[in-house]
């Protein structure tokens, strides 16, 4: 008995890195998996091929699982759609998204240009519409609950430097999931984000990284549980929550506020400086991505 027995997952970006992981696990869970990847190169520059998706397909299958490979770019309407259709075409029903797909091009903010802005908000962000919008049209038009994953980061909900563009787009994903989870409820689509922290391609050369062989427990294998966890009825009370899965176990992360200073009556400034405590977290109580 797999915990994804029966159910039909599409993991985007699973070539390699987190979601080959994922997609393996899934498999191994009992799912029929798509694959997705357009085995691109980091930086999604260059023309990709299904090729990485489909080695994952012929080793999930050599080891007994159900899989098909996809191509598609996740981030246009069509490749989006296709996927889908790869889902349904194939096993007939769609349960489980995630979408994990990505692309880094890390600069400080002023050596930024518009396409590395454009192109990384549109792999991450609208990667991310494009995939959920027909699976969500299916899951509702068909009125079959489901549960989405949706790949955030530390990096958009803490803030890190270099990564204005991916921060920003993973920031907007954290968004579109709150907002999803809610209108998911009368449906029975759960919609999750996931802040993963894993040794991967993306993040082999992060500093202090670089040359080092990688901590089992940061090897994506050791981070799929966590995720599988997420897509599974083992977390069918969960929906709207973000979980940072990492090398450091499983945790959620959470929008905080302040009871906050709140006079009921028109204030100054100087009044709010002067509830500077009320206001703010004592600096102590904030827990940043290093510690999270
Ligand atoms: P990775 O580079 O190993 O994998 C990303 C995969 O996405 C690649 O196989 C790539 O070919 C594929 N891809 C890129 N653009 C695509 C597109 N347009 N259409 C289809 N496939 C596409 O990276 P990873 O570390 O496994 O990252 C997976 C996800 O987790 C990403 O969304 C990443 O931002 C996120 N993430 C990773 C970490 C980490 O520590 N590794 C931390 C935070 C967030």
């Amino acid at each position: 008995m797999g915990l994804l027995d029966g159910k039909v997952a599409i993991v985007t970006g699973a070539g390699g890195g987190l979601g080959e992981a994922y997609a393996k696990l899934f498999a191994a869970e009992g799912a029929s998996v798509v694959v997705n990847d357009l085995g691109g190169s980091r930086d999604g520059s260059g023309n990709g091929t299904s090729a990485a998706a489909q080695k994952v397909v012929d080793e999930i299958i050599a080891a007994g699982g159900k899989a098909v490979a996809n191509g598609d770019d996740v981030s246009t309407m069509a490749g989006g759609e296709n996927i889908a259709k790869t889902a349904l075409d194939n096993y007939g029903q769609i349960d489980i998204l995630v979408c994990n797909a990505g692309i880094l091009r890390d600069k400080t903010f002023a050596n930024t240009t518009e396409a590395d802005w454009d192109l990384v908000v549109k792999v991450h962000l609208k990667g991310t519409y494009c995939c959920t919008m027909p699976v969500w049209k299916w899951m509702k038009d068909n009125g079959k609950p489901g549960a989405i994953v949706m790949t955030s980061s530390t990096s958009g909900l803490y803030g890190n430097f270099g990564q204005s563009n991916y921060g920003a787009a993973k920031a907007g994903i954290y968004g579109f999931m709150r907002v999803l989870s809610i209108e998911g409820r009368k449906y029975g689509i759960r919609v999750m984000g996931l802040a993963p922290g894993a040794f991967t391609r993306m993040t082999s050369d992060l500093p202090g990284r670089q040359g080092k062989e990688p901590d089992a427990m940061s090897l994506p294998e050791n981070i799929a549980p966590g995720v599988l966890y997420m897509v599974s009825d083992l977390a069918a009370d969960h929906t709207g929550k973000v979980l940072g899965v990492s090398s450091r176990g499983v945790r959620e992360i959470k929008m905080l506020q302040t009871d906050g200073f709140n006079p009921g009556k028109p204030y100054t400034a100087q009044d709010v400086a002067d509830h500077a405590k009320e206001v703010f977290f004592p600096a102590a109580e904030e827990k940043t991505a290093a510690s999270a």
